[in-house]
């Protein structure tokens, strides 16, 4: 499988976490059984992509927090599309 941009990763799966805090706000609002199921699925469908898709492009070890622009394990740049920044 090719390895997907761990942004890319990050922004879906902050989305769908989204949804999720959306159907469990509305679940607890309207007492609703069937949407706090449904925010349960979110919920584990979010954290199901996250630890199977954030992965560092390169070594392709999982990055579990981390969020810095290169990889914690082998310092190559996370994002292969955009250029190096001089620092
Ligand atoms: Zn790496």
């Amino acid at each position: 499988m090719k390895n997907l941009v761990p942004k890319k990763v990050r922004a879906v799966v902050f989305a769908i976490f989204a949804l999720g805090i959306l159907a469990g706000g509305a679940s607890y609002c309207w007492q609703s059984t069937p949407l706090a199921v449904l925010a349960m699925i979110i919920f584990m469908v979010a954290l199901g992509i996250h630890l199977i898709f954030y992965r560092c492009p390169h070594c392709g070890k999982f990055l579990d927090r981390s969020t810095g622009d290169y990889c914690p394990y082998c310092g190559q740049q996370m994002d292969p599309e955009e250029p190096p920044q001089d620092k």
